[in-house]
Parts: C-alpha cells; sequence; structure tokens
C-alpha cells in the first residue's frame, strides 16, 4: 500500500483544461516534465515550440514576451531580471573583445558605467557621440563598431535627437542599433517602423521596471527584435547568463500591462501641465520636456512622436527635467527638494507616485562630447497618478522655500 504522502505528491486530479478567465494562469517551474527520455533527449530549448527548464522559458514568460512584442511591433522577446541587466544582455550577446561600442553622450548612465566597466575589461572599447549630431556619430563608426546605442530622448537632459538620421547612419555601413525605449514604452513611438517608414532599430529594450509595471514595485527588462538571427545570438547569450525571471514579478507585469495607454497618457497630461506652468516661473531657466517648442530637440520629438499641431498633440512619458536660474546654490537647490511633499525623493520612474532628483549634470556629461549650455543646477522630476493640481501646489510651496 502506497503511503498518503506519495499519494499527495503525485496527485492523480488533474482540473479540466476548460478554465478561461481575465487574467492567464501563472506558471511556476524550475523542473519542467517530459512524458519520455525520447522527449527529453528531443528537447529544443531555442524556439517557443516546448518547454525544457524553467529558465528557458514557461506559458507565463512565453505569454509576457509576445505580448510586449505585439506592443512594440516587433517578433521576438526576452526577458530579463532588470532593465539594466537587458542592456547588459544585447552587449554580451552582440561584443567580443577588440569591437568597439558607441553610445550618446546622454545615456543612461548606468549603461556608461557597464560600458566603461566590464566591457572594458573585456577588452571592448566604446565611443560616445553626439546624440544630437548625426555627422558626429558617422565619424565616429568605424570598422571595429558592432553595436550603437540611441536613446531617445536622453536620460535626464531629456534632448530628442533626429533617431532615424541616427539609425540611418549605421545602417548605410551595416551596423546594429539597439534602443533604450524605456521613455518612449512602445507607445510615444514604434520603434522598428518610424512614422510608418518601415525603418527602424534592430534591438529595442526596456525598463519593465517603469511604465509597463506602472507601480514602482517589480524590476524586470525585456529585449524586443523582429530579426531571427539577432534574436538567436540574443537567446543563446540569455541562456547561458542564467538571466530568469520570477513567475509572481511576471503575473505583476500581465496584471498591469492592459492599462499602460491609459496611465501613460495620464502621466504625459500632468507632467506637460506642470513642465508649462514650471517654465513660466522666474526661478527656471529652462525647461526640458521634449514637447515643449523650447526643449532642444523638440522638432525631433514632433516628427518622431506625431505632434501634429495643437499643444497635446503626440505622446511623452511624464518625465522633465528643470534647470534653475543660476543664482541659487546647491543649498538653496537641495531645500527645494527637501520641501516637495508629494513629489518623493526616489529614483525609477513610472509609478503612481511623482518622485523628484536633484542630477549633477557635470558629472554626466562626457566632456569630449557637446558641452551642456546652462549654469544652473538640474533638478528631474517624474509626474506620478496624483491631481495635477495638488502637484502644482507642492511645486509652488517648494519654489517659495528656495
Ligand atoms: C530605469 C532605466 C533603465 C534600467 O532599468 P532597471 O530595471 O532599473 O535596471 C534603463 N534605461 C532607462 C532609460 C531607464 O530609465
Amino acid at each position: 500500500m502506497r503511503q498518503p504522502i506519495t499519494d499527495l505528491i503525485h496527485h492523480p486530479y488533474a482540473p479540466p483544461a476548460s478554465f478561461a478567465a481575465p487574467q492567464p494562469g501563472i506558471h511556476k517551474a524550475s523542473t519542467v516534465f517530459f512524458a519520455d527520455v525520447a522527449a527529453m533527449r528531443a528537447r529544443d530549448w531555442k524556439t517557443k515550440a516546448g518547454y525544457t527548464y524553467g529558465l528557458h522559458g514557461t506559458p507565463t514568460t512565453f505569454t509576457l514576451e509576445e505580448r510586449l512584442a505585439t506592443l512594440e511591433g516587433g517578433t521576438e522577446c526576452l526577458l530579463a531580471p532588470s532593465g539594466l541587466a537587458a542592456l547588459a544582455l544585447v552587449a554580451f550577446a552582440l561584443l567580443k573583445t577588440g569591437d568597439e561600442v558607441l553610445l550618446p553622450d546622454n545615456a543612461y548612465g548606468p549603461n556608461k558605467a557597464l560600458t566603461t566597466g566590464e566591457l572594458a575589461n573585456f577588452g571592448i572599447t566604446h565611443r560616445m557621440y553626439d546624440a544630437m549630431d548625426p555627422a558626429d556619430l558617422a565619424a565616429k563608426l568605424s570598422d571595429r563598431t558592432r553595436l550603437v546605442w540611441v536613446e531617445a530622448p536622453g536620460s535626464v537632459t531629456m534632448e530628442c535627437p533626429d533617431l532615424p538620421a541616427l539609425v540611418e547612419r549605421c545602417r548605410a555601413r551595416g551596423i546594429v542599433t539597439a534602443l533604450d525605449n524605456t521613455w518612449g514604452a512602445g507607445l510615444a513611438f514604434a520603434p522598428f517602423d518610424f512614422n510608418g517608414s518601415g525603418q527602424g532599430v534592430d534591438i529595442s529594450v526596456q525598463a519593465l521596471t517603469k511604465y509597463p509595471s506602472g507601480g514602482g514595485d517589480v524590476l524586470m527588462g525585456s529585449v524586443v527584435t523582429r530579426d531571427e538571427r539577432l534574436h538567436r545570438a540574443l537567446k543563446l547569450t540569455h541562456l547561458r547568463m542564467g538571466f530568469g525571471v520570477g513567475a509572481n514579478d511576471v503575473e505583476t507585469l500581465l496584471r498591469s500591462l492592459p492599462s499602460i495607454a491609459l496611465r501613460y497618457d495620464a502621466h504625459d497630461r500632468s507632467a506637460r501641465m506642470l513642465a508649462r506652468w514650471l517654465a513660466g516661473r522666474e526661478e527656471i531657466a529652462q525647461v526640458l520636456h521634449p514637447a515643449l517648442e523650447e526643449s532642444p530637440g523638440h522638432a525631433h520629438w514632433r516628427t518622431l512622436c506625431g505632434g501634429g499641431a495643437g499643444p497635446d498633440a503626440g505622446r511623452a512619458a511624464g518625465l522633465f527635467s528643470v534647470v534653475f536660474d543660476e543664482r541659487y546654490g546647491a543649498a538653496q537647490i537641495d531645500r527645494f527638494c527637501d520641501s516637495l511633499k508629494l513629489f518623493r525623493l526616489g529614483y525609477s520612474w513610472g509609478g503612481p507616485v511623482s518622485l523628484v532628483v536633484p542630477y549633477d549634470i557635470g558629472l554626466m556629461r562626457d566632456a569630449t562630447v557637446a558641452r551642456w549650455p546652462y549654469k544652473g543646477a538640474l533638478v528631474r522630476f517624474s509626474t506620478g497618478l496624483e491631481a495635477t493640481n495638488d502637484l502644482r501646489d507642492d511645486l509652488d510651496q517648494a519654489l517659495a522655500a528656495l
């Protein structure tokens, strides 16, 4: 007689397969069973044709991958444990000793740190280019250039580049382009099809940590392509590096993804109103938001993100920076940030709570490329989902504390 504990573990009951509900079922596994030895030997972890091991994909991770590929207009997607891990995955898959990678001067900071740290240790060199000058990029491409990162707009300083022009310079030389598409989130523009031209980047990376999650509670990244050969290279590196993601986190993403467009547009509306209000304040020297006319690269944003006539046309993330008048010293800027009550001090963005971060641009810009033209301190705001008037009142009282 078998003991009940054995029957408990090898239970014969299987629920009927007909269950249907708004959210997909969540599958958690490291181990995946095979029907027989032949099936085990015939396992194929290179495609989504079957399952081999939790690290190589489950129904849950495949479902999120397919939805993200659809959102961005790609065909293939891989998940990574964070946005930064997704950026690293691209670098590790495509670069080897002796190769060179190019980054925009205003790239996401940790991507620069990975490049000057681990990649440099592996004998992979890099150059920074001026994102606002496609000729500067073209001049820096060489026979050793294997990968060019692009970002629209630039992190923190928010200049929108002529993205199609940058990509075209690389395509002309057969060099792979990878976009950090966290700001656009697959909503502001189509990364693989700029303005319906059929032209786009080769790889689009997102920090799902931001708008796709929308909660400030999950770290994850994605790498989307529509090139089978590129995807295969990325997939092999993904397997060998062991970039697994947890099913509970994927479940959170599957739950929040359907509302991403509504949330994105709400963040956008609120941010534009606050950015315009701040632009009218005498304490502020410059507002950096690509949808504002006076912001660097505004015309490129308008072309890329469908910004037709009217102040609310086109799409933009709820993110902007301001440069304070240079008469305010560091201590006053710190006091301003400390005085904010609804805007909390914290990194990242895309969640319900508005955030603020003071940045030192002198430490962020590569001195060999474009000179930063402003003297005042820079503060970046991420607009959450609070009522816009309450956020404006919060900014108002903190400006008074200057
Ligand atoms: C946040 C962010 C990342 C990295 O995402 P994590 O999940 O925090 O690692 C990458 N690129 C951009 C532009 C980001 O804002």
